[in-house]
């Protein structure tokens, strides 16, 4: 394991092995912990989104995505789903599949109810396990009544088509929910260009989301709209693995999000090697999902060296810990300082013990 330690971490290992104190007296670690702004205090967050289910979907971009453990957010037409069966198994491995109407109209004159409301209970009864939380504009096209049908009836956010500029790479707490922007994969972006919307996002800490619509092979054909070869694609998914983001269903990175911005942390009790912490959001989330804390080493206040020493559990229930860690030059280094953890807001107490032995 490739740790990377301080010049002053290393002059003091000495001194800390015969004191063997974790932590010194009368020191609240709640200045130690943090909520990191995306998962696993991963530098940017990234979506891959696939719009209209088209042949490429089931038969090339699912199992591509299972081979790199990725899973990303299939919008669907439900009128044009044939078999429901390949879309269950997507999210079976933990894929979205999210709300795109019924029959893909544009949005003037139409009634929701039919084309909305329809398209999300026919995924819900389709796919029993999944909860349908985002919407995707068919043709990115938003009207304030259509934006204020979802906020309405409780969708999280809704993607629209607009291509992100440069601020929209840097992490924001105003995210416009209701018309996410996107960056679409056409036939002609090279892999620089996909390439350079990574680095963008990984420097300016935001989130990125990725629109792609049909991908084809030799044997697979999918040419209804911005067609990408699935030679390409695979270069695609390799050069995001090498990047520190966080990639994750639309629906996942949008509800971390949200509640990332309603999220505190507040000590309950403290006492000397053990501390009692409450995770809340200042709204209650329907369903709220895991969010990583995370505990910074300080040689002068509490002090671990190993996750080991970090005992943490959340209602009795062990939650483990591990170190951070960064891809360098297609090297995996962990840091030597910080450690984390994942746990549910608003789900009862969480325990931070320090043990001695490693
Ligand atoms: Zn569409």
């Amino acid at each position: 394991m490739n740790i990377r330690k301080s010049a002053l971490e290393i002059a003091t290992t000495i001194s800390l092995a015969i004191s063997m104190l974790a932590c010194n007296s009368n020191n609240s670690i709640e200045q130690q912990l943090s909520i990191p702004q995306w998962k696993d205090a991963q530098k940017g967050a990234v979506a891959l989104t696939f719009d209209d289910w088209t042949p490429g979907h089931p038969s090339i971009v699912v199992p591509e995505l299972q081979n790199r453990k990725m899973v990303a957010t299939f919008n669907v037409i439900t009128g044009n789903v044939g078999d429901w069966e390949p879309l269950r198994q997507a999210a079976a491995l933990g894929h979205e599949v999210a709300n795109h109407s019924v029959t893909h109209p544009h949005p003037y004159g139409i009634s929701f109810n039919d084309e909305i409301e329809a398209a999300k209970r026919k995924i819900e009864a389709e796919i029993p396990q999944q909860k349908v939380f985002t919407y995707a504009y068919p043709y990115g096209e938003v009207t304030d009544s259509l934006r204020r049908y979802l906020v309405e009836n409780g969708y999280c956010a809704a993607r629209g088509v607009k291509t992100p500029e440069t601020d929209d790479f840097v992490y924001s707490d105003s995210i416009d929910y209701f018309d996410t922007k996107a960056y679409s994969v056409m036939t002609e972006t090279t892999l620089n260009d996909f390439a350079a919307q990574l680095t963008k996002v990984e420097q300016g800490g935001g989130m990125l989301t990725y629109l792609y619509h049909s991908v084809y092979s030799d044997s697979v054909k999918d040419f209804s709209y911005a067609w990408v070869k699935d030679t390409m694609f695979r270069q695609q998914l390799d050069t995001l693995m090498h990047y520190n983001l966080w990639v994750d269903t639309y629906a996942n990175i949008i509800r971390y999000h949200r509640q990332h911005k309603a999220a505190k942390l507040e000590t309950v009790k403290s006492t000397s090697n053990t501390d009692v912490f409450r995770l809340t959001t200042d709204q209650p989330f329907e369903n709220p999902i895991p969010m990583t804390i995370m505990f910074t080493s300080d040689l002068n206040k509490c002090h671990i060296e190993h996750e080991s020493q970090l005992k943490v559990t959340q209602n009795e229930k062990r939650l483990p810990v591990k170190r951070v860690s960064i891809k360098e030059n297609g090297e995996q280094i962990f840091l030597y300082d910080q450690f984390i953890f994942d746990a549910i807001p608003n789900a009862g107490d969480i325990v931070v013990e320090f043990v001695n032995s490693k």
